[in-house]
């Protein structure tokens, strides 16, 4: 017997008609890439957003037709999100720190008609465009007097083309497993993989991240949109706050110390999500400034491990409560979060920053567990490291034009993380799969050695690699940056190690650089480090 209930499609179209409805004049504010603050509403967007999708159909754009975007978080990128999902099509983020040869891939294999470009990428684009088939028209987003003359094939200025069509347009009533947006992973190996989220799967995420013990944006939030949108889905941000009625707050394309602050300070934000090196940037500037923040309660941190240090300065020097979450485009993305239960409420020092260290529990919605290489079950012990798999309606279950079946016979999806899962279902990320350092038949994790090297005052950056060993297959090397008139002591680093991981565990040699480099999505590129690394040999006197 079924339910006699209705039948409510979940379109994304539902959630900014909810924020017009519920939350009209809630304010939405970016930084704009002109340079000024632009201030519009939920309802606002929405209206522009309706006359986008009937400027896309009047364009020629159908239902499942892709539209790039190759733009930073502002208002005009997320009413084109919601233009583009409310004719049926789907938006396809262009991650600009890819390499050029990446950009001009993905953008093929999307077989994008439109891109939606920020002034600051036009010149990128003006030298990939001969290669970009395609892409039918440029649609760069600004106004008629920002226009720089551009030889972008069919180029106009978003502004002048968006006056060409009014807000008297029908959202388009469409299957809920309709796709809506295309993502592709930064493709550490190999080419990189299409993530097709569909609308249902995109509403259902923005009410799961909503939630009490996810990042929980509510009515009274501002919260700062750090993380990309091109990165991930901007961690569902740009659907749960319409949904959740919290003020939205875009920085734009500046993400250094002092631009952030000053967003932070002037629009009285509450909360903000973003990946480490931003938060790096913003405590330095903060430090260094002598400036406290007197709005920011609570800083989600993902993307990759936020460092302990790191976790211990925010709330220690600035009273910030730091939590971590854990995802990956696949996974819409978030699918952990770092919130605790009623038994560790008391806790502090030590065992808080302990637990914080840890990439939290999933959320109603994800489904996790730990598995050998053979595909075994490992027990929640907080001890067991094995491959972390993750089923649910908001995680892929295929790439997009990739025939390759990514899914085990239980619908499982195998992150390629390393991670302990604790009695308290709290989740910790050991490694990606490829970076942990196989010693003797035994797993070393990178993550922690690091996480412990980041301790030291003389160390500003820190990266752990396997280094190939006769005896042992991998030996672990660190490989440092020092702070600024920190001095490079090799053996003072090794010394602060000691005691803190098992022997085997220290590494056989620390190398000083510059710089570490960094991939796309702004994680530490150990591919890079290896190949810099490749033709290094151990000490001598290694075990
Ligand atoms: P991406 O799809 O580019 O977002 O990359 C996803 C990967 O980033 C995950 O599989 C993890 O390896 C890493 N990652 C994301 N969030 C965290 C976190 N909170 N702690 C540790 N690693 C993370």
């Amino acid at each position: 017997m079924l339910g006699l209930m209705q039948d409510w499609p979940l379109l994304i179209h539902r959630i900014i008609d909810h924020a017009a409805i519920q939350y009209g004049p809630q304010a939405v504010v970016s930084r704009s890439i002109e340079g000024p603050i632009h201030r519009t509403t939920y309802a606002a967007v929405r209206q522009r957003a309706l006359a986008v999708a009937k400027r896309l159909d009047r364009e020629g754009i159908r239902h499942g037709d892709r539209v790039a975007t190759l733009a930073w978080n502002t208002w005009r990128h997320v009413e084109a999100w919601y233009g583009i999902t409310g004719l049926g099509a789907v938006y396809h983020t262009v991650n600009p720190r890819l390499f050029p040869e990446q950009i001009v891939w993905i953008i093929n294999h999307a077989e994008d008609r439109l891109m939606m470009v920020d002034l600051t990428f036009v010149p990128l684009l003006e030298k990939l465009a001969a290669r970009l088939p395609t892409i039918e028209r440029y649609i760069v987003l600004t106004d008629g007097s920002h226009m720089p003359a551009t030889s972008l094939k069919n180029a106009v200025a978003y502004e002048d083309w968006l006056a060409e069509a009014d807000d008297d347009f029908a959202w388009a009533e469409a299957e809920e497993r309709t796709a809506a947006g295309l993502c592709y992973t930064s493709g550490t190996t190999g080419d990189p993989k299409g993530v097709l989220y569909s609308h249902r799967s995109n509403v259902l995420h923005a009410m799961q991240v909503c939630a009490k013990d996810s990042l929980a944006p509510g009515g009274v939030d501002s919260v700062l949109c750090v993380v990309p949108m091109f990165h991930a889905n901007a961690w569902a941000l740009a659907f749960a706050l319409p949904m959740s009625g919290a003020k939205m707050v875009l920085p734009g394309g500046k993400l250094d110390g002092a631009s952030v602050f000053d967003l932070i300070e002037a629009e009285g934000v509450t909360m903000s999500a973003g990946v480490p090196t931003v938060w790096l940037m913003l405590l330095d500037y903060m430090t260094s400034a002598r400036l406290q923040p007197s709005t920011l309660k609570r800083v989600a941190v993902g993307g990759s491990a936020c460092p302990r240090p790191m976790i211990e300065r925010f709330e220690r020097d600035f009273g910030i409560d730091v939590f971590h979450a854990w995802g990956m485009t696949e996974t819409s993305p978030v699918g952990s979060v770092g919130t605790v239960k009623a038994h560790q409420r008391g806790l502090t020092g030590d065992a808080l920053y302990d637990l914080k260290a840890k990439q939290g529990r999933a959320p109603f919605g994800v489904e996790m567990i730990i598995t050998d290489d053979a595909g075994a079950h490992l027990p929640w012990d907080g001890k067991a490291f094995g491959r972390l798999k993750v089923r649910g309606p908001c995680i892929a279950s295929a790439y997009y034009r990739d025939a390759t079946d990514i899914l085990d016979a239980d619908g499982y999806f195998d992150t390629n993380d390393i991670a302990t899962i604790d009695s308290d279902g709290t989740m910790h990320i050991t490694d990606r799969s490829k970076d942990i350092i196989k010693s003797g038949g035994e797993w070393i994790s990178s993550i922690e050695i690091e996480n412990l090297a980041l301790g030291h005052p003389g160390v500003a950056e820190a990266a752990v690699i396997g280094i190939a060993h006769e005896k042992w297959s991998e030996r672990p090397l660190l490989i440092a940056v020092s702070k600024p008139g920190a001095g490079e002591d090799r053996a003072d680093l090794l010394a602060f190690l000691d005691g803190k991981i098992a022997t085997w565990w220290i590494p056989d040699d620390v190398q000083y650089v510059a710089e570490i480099p960094h991939t796309a999505a702004g994680k530490i590129d150990k591919r890079r480090l290896r190949e810099m690394f490749s033709d290094y040999l151990l000490p001598k006197s290694a075990p």
